[in-house]
């Protein structure tokens, strides 16, 4: 099912966990990821925790890999880049829409005071939560919800970060964004390629700045059925 991967990029399974590692923290200085907080927080949250079955041997590859409920654990790189755009202070409030496999909130959670996750999948939820209560982290929590709504009990937020892609940024979530707050989203149709952005709560309205392109899974309307 994995099939034969390109040249270079298969993981030599050889290589000792400490070696592999080692790569995976080369890899994201060499795609950008340079904030030290940002690296050390990647260096402390094992992504081998958050992938499971047939694609767990490829954990410390800088790709996408597949995880329950049709969705996927996102590039290392591309989270590395997200959570830096994100500038994130150990005093603030964050919402992450889309927890997916938890990967992405566990390192927000080494960056912030109090980390808000959610997705439209209990089952992912309620397996992120379970990684979260045994890595003792105490400030992430993980809630069912449509995301697009974000989470009126706890707003307003420091950082908004979307790591599923709607075509234009949500109302709801940029009326939860505290003055000064900043979100970083993907936006653009969900089949295309579609940019990152910034945008930043100003004290008149919002700042936006295009980041890279990126792809993502869409953001979708209501919960799942798992
Ligand atoms: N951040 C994740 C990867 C996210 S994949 C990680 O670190 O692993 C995108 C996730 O967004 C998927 O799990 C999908 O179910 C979720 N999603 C899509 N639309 C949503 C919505 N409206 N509300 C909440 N979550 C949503």
């Amino acid at each position: 099912m994995t099939g034969p991967a390109a040249e270079g990029e298969e993981d030599d399974p050889a290589a000792g966990l400490a070696e592999r590692k080692m790569r995976f923290l080369f890899a994201l200085r060499s795609h950008g990821v340079t904030d030290a907080r940002v690296l050390t927080a990647m260096e402390r949250v094992d992504r081998g925790l958050f992938v499971r079955g047939v694609f767990s041997g490829r954990a410390y590859e800088d790709m996408p890999l597949p995880i329950s409920c049709g969705q996927t654990i996102s590039q290392p790189s591309v989270v590395g880049l997200m959570t830096q755009a994100l500038r994130v202070g150990h005093r603030d409030t964050v919402l992450e829409v889309g927890t997916g496999s938890g990967y992405q909130a566990a390192i927000l959670s080494q960056l912030a005071r109090r980390v808000y996750t959610v997705d439209r999948w209990r089952r992912l939820v309620r397996e992120a939560g379970d990684i979260f209560r045994s890595l003792g982290l105490v400030n992430v929590t993980a809630m069912t919800a449509d995301g697009s709504f974000g989470l009126p009990d706890q707003a307003p937020f420091d950082r908004i970060l979307v790591t599923a892609a709607a075509e234009d940024p949500p109302g709801p979530l940029m009326a939860q964004l505290k003055p000064g707050g900043i979100m970083v989203l993907p936006v653009g149709q969900s089949d295309h390629v579609q940019q990152l952005i910034r945008v930043t709560r100003t004290e008149n309205g919002f700042d936006y700045e295009e980041l890279r392109p990126v792809r993502f899974v869409p953001l979708v309307e209501g919960l799942g059925n798992e």
